[in-house]
């Protein structure tokens, strides 16, 4: 038995594609259908069908385009394209030819002929303009192809501009909300603190009262952090960000921050082990800016990895060798690599560099279910690694993530790297 012929129709109009269909399913083709130019394009190549009908009046990429395109893909040379289109200007059929198109068949559609037609241009049928009339035809189309260039390239520009200035936008509404949010909460923290310290030493307060206060003074407390982190992304961006710098030892900021820890790590059965750090040299940075920068990695560590899993800190001196592993990003002889790995979900290799972005979350905000920062995929307000990396890079060094994917179930774990550069101190 013959195999059914599979004809690509390409055409926006939802009630054409609906007859043309029915018409040929009837005469025992198959049909597929796409709704514009880029569509038909792709499901060309993908389903590479015996015929292709081209409806030439489509927004977006146009016919003629979509049938150029079609017939300089490799495979698909040989495929007859016939040009369908309601124009009836005179010149309409070889400007199809002259586009590619094998043959042109005017709207409305016949639906008695349509089968026949079909049939001849799928048994080889072909109609050729000649070559005077194709030079003049080439020269329009190729004014007509410029012409949408340029509007596409003003369109394209003028969005491009919109965008940078929702971004400034953002921006300076960020920093607005952190700086006017920050005073009353320093108000609020202050005497929100005070109200516990004298009420959990009355014997007048019930353990109740005492109880929601302390409820009260976690919330503010984390409230509190996030417009911190909001100013710093602030300041980050601005490249307003100020180091004290002085010379330090990592050893003993990763030691405290770990430490700082440890009552999370308990409840969550995690085991935290810090590999010996105290043969790396020390290096030039800011302490409390490093601090946050391994408070982060290590909250993450303990946030995405399941209880009973494992969480371990390594380092490496790097020489030269450094500028192989982060090319082109470091200057100087020699560095420093701190590893935080964990055995927990893991990161989709697609999502590696989208996580030190400001506000990005691999998961939808919508399914934070806890507020606390050291649960079990507990929610955050996707701030920490881009701070992380402004805080490395303003250390004139590099951050960075590997994991073999994102699987809650058998969790392939995550690394995250730093490098940073010993030697003199850093020019910011
Ligand atoms: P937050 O943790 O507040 O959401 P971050 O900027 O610290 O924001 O992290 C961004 C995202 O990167 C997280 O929401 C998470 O999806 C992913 N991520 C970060 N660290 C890890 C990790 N150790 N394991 C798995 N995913 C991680």
């Amino acid at each position: 038995m013959e195999e059914r012929k599979r004809i690509l129709y390409v055409e926006d109009d939802f009630n054409n594609r609906i007859l043309v269909g029915r018409v040929l399913q009837a005469a025992g083709y198959e049909i597929l259908e796409a709704e514009d130019g880029l569509t038909g394009i792709r499901m060309a190549q993908e389903t590479k069908p015996d015929l292709i009908l081209m409806d030439i009046n489509m927004p977006g990429l146009d016919g003629y385009a979509a049938a150029t395109k079609i017939k300089s893909l490799p495979g698909l040379s040989g495929t007859p394209v016939i040009a369908v289109t309601a124009n009836v200007m005179a010149g309409d059929r070889e400007r199809a030819l002259t586009a590619g198109c094998d043959g042109y068949l005017p709207k409305p559609i016949d639906v008695d002929t349509l089968p026949n037609q079909v049939r001849e241009f799928l048994g080889g049928r072909r109609e050729t303009v000649d070559e005077d009339q194709e030079r003049g035809f080439l020269r329009e189309f190729s004014e007509r192809l410029v012409a949408s260039l340029e509007e596409k390239i003003e369109e394209l520009t003028t969005a491009n501009e919109q965008l940078k200035r929702s971004d400034v936008m953002k921006s300076r509404f960020i920093a607005v909300a952190a700086h006017e949010l920050r005073t009353p909460l320093t108000v609020i923290r202050g005497y929100v603190d005070i109200l516990v310290s004298v009420n959990r030493s009355s014997p007048k307060t019930d353990s109740n009262t005492v109880m929601m206060l302390e409820g009260i003074a976690t919330g503010v407390k984390r409230l509190h952090e996030i417009v911190q982190d909001m100013l710093d992304v602030t300041h980050i961006e601005a490249g307003t960000l100020q180091l004290q710098v002085v010379p330090l030892s990592l050893s003993s900021i990763i030691t405290q921050v770990a430490d700082s820890y440890r009552d999370s790590l308990a409840r969550r059965q995690l085991t935290l082990t810090q590999e010996p750090l105290t043969h790396l040299p020390s290096i030039w940075g800011d302490n409390v800016r490093l601090q946050q920068v391994f408070k982060n990695l290590i909250g993450n560590a303990i946030k995405f990895t399941p209880d009973g899993g494992s969480i371990t800190i390594s380092g490496r001196k790097l020489g030269q060798e450094a500028h192989l592993i982060v090319p082109g990003r470091l200057q100087g002889q020699n560095f420093i690599q701190v590893t935080v790995a964990d055995t927990g979900v893991g990161i989709d290799p697609a999502e590696h560099e989208h996580i030190f972005e400001r506000f990005y979350e691999v998961r939808d905000p919508s399914f934070h279910g806890s507020t606390s920062k050291t649960d079990f995929m507990g929610g955050g307000a996707g701030l920490g690694l881009s701070i992380a990396r402004g805080v490395t890079e303003a250390h004139e060094g590099w951050i960075w993530a590997e994991s073999e994917g994102y699987d809650s179930e058998h969790c392939p774990g995550s690394r995250f790297h730093v490098i940073l550069p010993v030697g003199d101190a850093p020019k910011r």
